[in-house]
């Protein structure tokens, strides 16, 4: 790593969105950490992706698990010595898509505990390591950028658990944004709409025609490199005096139209 490099962490970072912002990132001059439940073998191709742009490592830790969370900060102090931008991308959609009428409190465990929980108290430690690196390192651009959805304003009574997680990722950007802006610490939501990845894959035929039908103002499917530029933004700090805001990145879903 290059001397005063500054280092972002985005969990769940070898695919998908989580993905599409570590290269970002590694392209903007970041070390990147990345982290995920899959093994380090599962997860060369994504790493190896992000390498071409610059120093990449991966964590296996699940981000619901309170040790892995210490493991993965650790392993990164250990690595690179600082943590800069820490990006919550992780997350999942529950197994099974049930009505809220018969969905199980499994799935709402497992859903909160990887979307809100985990996300949660890995900023806590995270930031309680970043207002220490202010003595050690200095003053800088420290950032906590939440990937959110618009889920959390949107009522799919299919999956409830994942939208109720998502509105909880709004109010924690709010919390932690209130917290740590003291600290110099600024902390922000992307909300992204129908963006290709493997979790929308099997809603593919759905929301094609969706989207040929009107649904989006801008008529295509988003990727991840969209989701990605909101978020380089941020971690570079070329948002200033805007801490707690919320970027769409919906193609305009949720614009009110008449
Ligand atoms: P993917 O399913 O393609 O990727 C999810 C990533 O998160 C994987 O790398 C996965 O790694 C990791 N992950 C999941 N659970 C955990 C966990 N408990 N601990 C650590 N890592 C975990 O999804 P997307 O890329 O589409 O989604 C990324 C984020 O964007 C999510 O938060 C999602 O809710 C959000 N989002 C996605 C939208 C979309 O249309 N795709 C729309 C709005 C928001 P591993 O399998 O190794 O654990």
């Amino acid at each position: 790593m290059q001397k005063g490099s500054k280092v972002a962490l985005v969990t769940g970072g070898a695919r998908g969105i989580g993905l599409g912002i570590a290269r970002r990132l590694a392209q903007d001059g970041f070390a990147v950490a990345t982290s995920g439940r899959r093994s380090a073998q599962d997860a060369q191709a994504g790493l190896e992706a992000i390498g071409e742009f610059g120093e990449a490592i991966y964590v296996q830790a699940d981000v619901a698990d309170g040790a892995a969370r210490a493991r993965l900060l650790l392993e990164i102090e250990e690595r690179f010595g600082r943590l800069d931008v820490l990006v919550n991308n992780a997350g999942i959609a529950p197994r099974i898509r049930a009505d809220i009428l018969e969905a199980r409190e499994e799935s709402f465990d497992e859903v909160m505990n990887a979307n809100l929980k985990g996300p949660y108290f890995l900023t806590q430690a995270a930031a309680a390591w970043m207002i220490r690196q202010r003595e050690s390192i200095g003053a800088a651009h420290r950032a906590v950028i939440n990937i959110g959805s618009v889920s959390a304003t949107m009522a799919s009574v299919n999956r409830g658990e994942y939208c109720l997680s998502k509105a909880g990722v709004a109010m924690a950007t709010r919390l932690w944004a209130a917290r740590l802006a003291e600290f110099g610490i600024g902390v922000y939501e992307v909300r992204p709409g129908i963006i290709e990845s493997e979790m929308t894959a099997g809603a593919h035929a759905k929301y094609d025609a969706l989207i040929d039908g009107g649904l989006l103002v801008e008529k295509r499917w988003g990727k991840p490199e969209d989701v990605a530029s909101a978020v380089s933004v941020l971690a570079r700090g070329e948002l200033p005096y805007a801490t707690g805001a919320l970027i769409v990145v919906d193609g305009g879903l949720t614009l009110a139209r008449l």
